[in-house]
């Protein structure tokens, strides 16, 4: 297991387009299992490989704990309905803001043998979708959040 180090807001890697994966290599493979090893370290729920500094059109996305998934290639294909809650980013540590989503996707992607599939979510599986599939197009959700991003560790501590 490796954890590969995140790119943090700023870092103009996070800004560019990623490009088509056209065929698996070890070398993806290996990418795709440090990817989890560090969204998972990271307790995130999903993760794009541009965060870790590769422009490749490769995410990886568990909302659960026990539900893995990677997509690469993903396009999203249907959508409907609408969500609106707080969304964070491994690349934005310790802040957060409110975003509206859809509340259903359906994702058309590749899996790790290259074999196409389709991925259907909702609530919060359906968000990472679209957080994930966005970072591919060098977009940050903060450019879709409603209001100012907040302090998560102030929030917690206002809970106290
Ligand atoms: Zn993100």
């Amino acid at each position: 297991m490796a954890i590969r180090k995140i790119r943090i807001m700023g870092d103009p890697v996070l800004e560019k387009t990623c490009k088509e994966v056209k065929e698996m290599t070890p070398r993806t493979r290996e990418l795709i299992s440090d990817m989890f090893d560090t969204m998972y370290d990271g307790m995130g729920v999903g993760l794009a490989a541009c965060q870790v500094g590769i422009l490749k059109r490769i995410v990886v996305i568990d909302t659960t704990g026990e539900d893995p998934h990677v997509l690469i290639n993903p396009v999203i294909v249907e959508t409907s309905g609408e969500q609106t809650g707080q969304e964070g980013c491994l690349s934005l540590p310790g802040q957060a803001g409110i975003v509206t989503r859809p509340n259903y996707v359906k994702v058309r992607a590749y899996d790790e043998n290259m074999q196409e599939y389709e991925l259907e979510g909702t609530e919060l599986l359906a968000r990472a979708i679209c957080h994930e599939c966005d970072h591919l197009d060098g977009i940050m959700y903060v450019s879709k959040v409603e209001g100012s991003l907040m302090d998560v560790d102030a929030m917690e501590d206002e809970e106290k």
